[in-house]
């Protein structure tokens, strides 16, 4: 099979790239692990998965009528809601016939001399492309830490990030909960109120804001789609690609006084929403500002947690931010329940797994199912598991053995034609993630046209470029608290993995640049 584009990957990335590939009029194919389309939807089934960006922002912008047609029931979507939407685009705009499902794709190499590249799946199958796009993902791997013991454990095992098409039915059970990351703050409650006991196994306690979330506003709804680009061109000059309704304030927090900082604090925290952190200009910059917001939301877990020896165990200590901040319905609250407990592994380590339950601080837990709401081996994983092999055979996981490294976050030295969509050193998922995929498909599609009408066959990263590309984002993140915790943007999570921090902060200047440096014929690559 020969096409002029492969995609790997069938989430909202992979679905538009075949889009706009196929309106350049190039013979596309997507290769898809999944049964379905929809990639984090489609794989992220769990009690209350839903999205923490308000929907009518979280939702593709390229088509004014599907945006104007398109009605989103709540506030943040649910997981099956956004699934139905990834089916609907998938469908409305003719895309399944290039798409490939089941189709994992195991290797990809550059041939110098065809000048083009051949995909090999999981199950032997093999097509060639000029151009590969990998769409394949900043949160698409689970990461599983090691359990010892856990081969031999007689009860269920899951992954949120890999949760069964079958509701999974709680009740009358006891539940193990791993991990206090998103994926844990979103299920933990609905969980809780259906098992009949659920142990919360915290290594590190999360900062979590209400979401506040319900019915869509009606006439808020009206508001946006009577000027939906305006909408969107606003929330493209923010910072994070989202939230112009609710703009940031950029004065320093320690110029307020402590009145101000808790009227500004508490006016986000009623908004709901991930705006806490625009209160002041350098929450994320500077240390003691963090420390103000820091010490607003333990004093909201302080206020919501009845025992107040629970609620100390809650509160976070790193900074406030620099792991991904949660959205909650519920999160602190589910603590006061009776059937609730948290095992807090900085007293009682876990141990391991035991025929009948998980084993920490010496104590035995009894459980009939244990969740691992572990997160993501982040941004390179999915790269990492696919053997892709550049100029002289080289292997991109030794080329990024030392942390990912790449110009633009798009394309990687040694591995001409190869466009990774929302990759390590692009702002990615430091933003709406949708408005950063259409952003870097719309790139990609433009500079794939380009090559075509001026007659190039390859284009490829210059090493001396990507090498200021990769000191500007480790630049940009020193000068925040990110570096500051071990987080999964610093890959922190997976044993063995570079520290390095992955993503770029600043969306607008990361969208101009990048719009400069196609104007100027692609600066920063070479065309052949
Ligand atoms: C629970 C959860 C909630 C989230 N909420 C938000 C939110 O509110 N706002 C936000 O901006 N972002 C959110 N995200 C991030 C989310 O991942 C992105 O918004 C977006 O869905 C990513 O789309 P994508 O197409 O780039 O990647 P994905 O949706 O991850 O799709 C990648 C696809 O590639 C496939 N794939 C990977 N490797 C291979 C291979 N070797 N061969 C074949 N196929 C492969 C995978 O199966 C997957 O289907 C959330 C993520 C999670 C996990």
């Amino acid at each position: 099979m020969k096409f002029d584009v492969i995609v790997v990957g069938g989430g909202f990335a992979g679905l538009y790239m075949l889009h706009r590939a196929r309106g350049l009029g190039l013979a596309a194919r997507v290769f898809e692990a999944g049964s379905g389309v929809g990639g984090t939807w489609y794989w992220n089934r769990y009690p209350g998965a839903r999205c923490d960006v308000e929907s009518l922002e979280y939702s593709y912008q390229f088509d004014e009528r599907l945006q104007q047609e398109w009605r989103w029931s709540e506030r943040f979507a649910a997981q099956p809601e956004i699934l139905r939407y990834a089916d609907h685009v998938a469908d409305r705009f003719g895309l399944r016939s290039d798409i490939q499902l089941n189709a994992r794709v195991a290797a990809a190499h550059f041939d110098e001399s065809a000048r083009c590249w051949t995909v090999r799946s999981a199950d032997g199958q093999a097509a060639t492309a000029r151009y590969l796009v990998m769409a394949t993902g900043c949160l698409s791997v689970p990461n599983r830490p090691a359990l010892p013991g856990l081969e031999r454990y007689a009860g269920a095992v899951y992954h949120t990030g890999a949760w069964p098409h079958d509701k999974v039915d709680f009740r009358g059970l006891r539940v193990g909960v791993i991990g206090t990351g998103s994926s844990a703050v979103q299920s933990i409650p609905l969980i809780a109120a259906e098992a009949k006991e659920l142990h919360v196994f915290q290594r590190t306690a999360t900062y979590s804001v209400p979401a506040h979330n319900g019915p869509l506003d009606s006439a808020y709804e009206a508001r946006v789609k009577a000027d939906y680009a305006g909408f969107r061109a606003r929330n493209s000059q923010m910072p994070n690609a989202f939230g112009s309704n609710l703009p940031r304030n950029e004065s320093s927090a320690l110029a307020a006084t402590p009145a101000e900082r808790q009227r500004a604090f508490e006016a986000r925290w009623r908004h709901g929403g991930l705006f806490l952190l625009g209160a002041f200009g350098d929450l994320i910059l500077d240390a003691q500002a963090n420390e103000t917001a820091a010490e607003f939301v333990r004093d909201k877990i302080r206020a919501t947690v009845r025992d107040p020896a629970l609620a100390e165990r809650l509160l976070p200590r790193q900074r406030i931010g620099c792991k991904r901040l949660c959205l909650d319905s519920g999160y602190y609250e589910t603590f006061n329940r009776d059937n609730v407990e948290l095992v807090d592994l900085n007293d009682a380590p876990l141990e391991g797994a035991t025929p009948q339950g998980l084993r920490a601080g010496g104590r035995d837990y009894a459980l009939d199912a244990i969740v691992f709401a572990t997160g993501f081996d982040a941004m390179t994983g999915a790269l990492a598991r696919i053997d892709i092999r550049g100029r002289g055979g080289r292997a991109l996981r030794e080329a990024w053995a030392g942390g990912p490294r790449s110009y633009l976050g798009l394309a990687v030295a040694g591995f001409p034609n190869l466009f990774t969509i929302t990759g390590p050193g692009s702002p990615s998922v430091l933003t709406n993630m949708l408005v950063s995929i259409e952003q870097h498909v719309n790139w990609i599609a433009e500079c794939i046209a380009q090559l075509n009408a001026r007659g190039h066959a390859t284009i490829e990263a210059l090493p001396q470029a990507q090498d200021a590309w990769v000191a500007h984002v480790n630049a940009v993140a020193e000068r925040t608290v990110y570096p500051l915790c071990n987080s999964w943007y610093l890959g922190a999570n997976v044993p063995g993995k570079p520290r390095v921090f992955m993503p770029l902060l600043g969306f607008p200047a990361y969208a101009k640049k990048c719009e400069e440096v196609a104007t100027a014929g692609y600066e920063g690559f070479a065309l052949a």
